[in-house]
């Protein structure tokens, strides 16, 4: 039963073959059991899900259908969710209890879905490899002794390793495809605006949008269209309408124009990605789709920018925590100053406290000008760079990342070289366009993914296009052994 796909599963349930109270027992037997290996989730929401799982079988047996009607899923641990913990991974955060559900949990709740619980990941969703969470690290089910990316490693491991199958997850500069990309999976960032972020924990405001995270395209455009549309309660939130994604799945790629930009196949990337990223080509080369070369010429600029724009606006957000009004308060402060410093110190871990140090550097009276607001003339010819490309081609293909997953604790004295990793991931948050990954191959036994990029509010595209490739490949069908 664990190896079905929100797909399949939705036509077990409306066939009568199974229960969603039936499911969920089984997937949380297996997460019960699997789990310890690989840490991937921070709470259990058993009561929840059974409550869920009751009440959708009631709904299916009077006659009501639903593609997310009974289907387990779980919450990266930054969605707000009333009365259950939500710790953004954080100690910060480790009583904290939402008094509200994000707009995503509740449409996905309304529509149906069952909660199995909240899934781990980076502190406040900084990192590349949920190496930074309180509640330790995240091992990626292809091998244990490597990361499953980040900051949505939890959500990545549990679907990867068949505990459930798709996870909500969030992008600020690669957090959902990054992980999928590691963990063989097939993730979506929507464009800035799709998703609302009300009751999403922010890290960087600008840059955060919440996606799906599942093993295939189809199962995306299920999870997608429980997660999207316009929320009044966020002012960035867009009013477009959402269209039918599972229904555009089957669209011909023929004339399709796929842009490669000559910038992707640099130094850093490990050549033998380089060669599935090429192999991906021919795939959709061979379902009609015309291939071009193009140039992103600002890309090299992206890094630096986005290691500005994103501390900055987290060093704003994160003033929040305070200990005064809510989460972690030290013990006897001796004064005011006493108890923001000591539980500030407390309740935050290295990388977040780098960050919002970096952040408040960066906007700083003298420094604003010789970096934030160079970094958003950056962005501005990044996104630039995509709106000419755009004029000339349909979609953009690449890699998701220049090399596989790596060794847990590979990168603890360095971060800089896992900012270095994200560099076909963020340009996408700057311009906040939509991206998705999808399986491409194998490197040493690790997965390794292909990134697509389109225009605004053109997922249909990416899952028609994701849809496509997967019926003619198997690479997303891989199971990591042992589980
Ligand atoms: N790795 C990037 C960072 O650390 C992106 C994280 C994310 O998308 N949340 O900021």
């Amino acid at each position: 039963m664990h190896h079905m796909t929100l797909a399949e599963i939705a036509r077990g349930l409306a066939d009568k073959q199974f229960s969603s109270e039936e499911l969920t027992k089984v997937l949380l037997a297996r997460i019960a059991r699997l789990d310890p290996q690989l840490n991937s989730f921070i709470s259990l929401t058993e009561e929840l899900a059974l409550n869920q799982a009751a009440a959708a079988d009631a709904r299916r047996a009077k006659g009501e259908n639903g593609a997310l009607l009974g289907a387990p899923i779980a919450h990266k641990d930054l969605f707000c969710t009333q009365g259950i913990r939500t710790s953004c991974g954080s100690k910060m955060l480790d009583n904290f209890k939402a008094p509200y559900d994000a707009t995503v949990v509740a449409k996905l709740a309304a529509a149906g879905a069952v909660t199995l619980g909240k899934t781990n990941m980076d502190e406040f969703a900084m990192g590349s490899a949920n190496e930074s969470s309180y509640y330790g690290a995240v091992k990626n089910p292809w091998n244990l002794a490597h990361v499953p990316g980040g900051s949505s490693g939890g959500s990545a491991a549990a679907v990867a390793a068949r505990l459930l199958p798709a996870a909500t997850a969030t992008d600020t500069g690669g957090s959902i495809r990054q992980p999928a990309a590691f963990t063989n999976l097939t993730g979506l960032k929507p464009t800035y605006g799709r998703v609302s972020r009300w009751g999403m924990i922010a890290y960087a405001s600008s840059l955060d949008q919440g996606g799906p995270l599942a093993r295939t395209a189809e199962d995306c455009a299920i999870l997608l269209q429980g997660m999207a549309g316009f929320d009044p309660n966020d002012s960035t939130s867009i009013d477009e309408p959402v269209p039918d994604y599972s229904a555009n799945l089957n669209g011909s790629l023929q004339g399709l124009r796929i842009g490669v930009p000559k910038e992707y196949f640099s130094a850093g990337l490990d050549p033998r990605i380089a060669e599935l990223i090429h192999d991906s080509v021919k795939t959709l080369e061979k379902l009609g789709a015309v291939v071009k070369q193009i140039s992103l010429p600002n890309m090299q600029h992206a890094i630096p920018a986005y290691y500005v724009i994103a501390p900055a606006e987290a060093s704003s957000n994160l003033s929040r925590f305070d200990g005064v009004r809510f989460g972690h308060r030290c013990e006897n402060p001796e004064n005011l100053m006493d108890l923001y410093k000591r539980s500030r110190g407390e309740g935050f871990g290295v990388e977040v406290q780098r960050r919002i140090m970096v952040g408040a550097y960066a906007l700083s009276a003298g420094y604003y000008d010789a970096y934030y607001l160079k970094a958003q003339k950056i962005r501005r010819l990044v996104k630039n760079d995509f709106m000419a490309a755009f004029n000339e081609v349909d979609v953009i293909l690449g890699p998701t990342t220049p090399n596989p997953a790596w060794k847990l604790g590979a990168k603890d004295s360095d971060p800089v070289a896992a900012y270095l990793e994200d560099v076909y991931t963020i340009t996408a948050n700057l311009a906040g366009l939509p991206g998705l990954s999808m399986p491409a191959g194998f490197v040493d036994g690790l997965p390794v993914g292909v990134q697509l990029l389109a225009p605004y509010f053109q997922e249909g595209r990416l899952l028609n296009v994701a849809h496509q490739y997967q019926l003619h490949t198997d690479w997303h069908t891989r199971t990591p052994q042992g589980f």
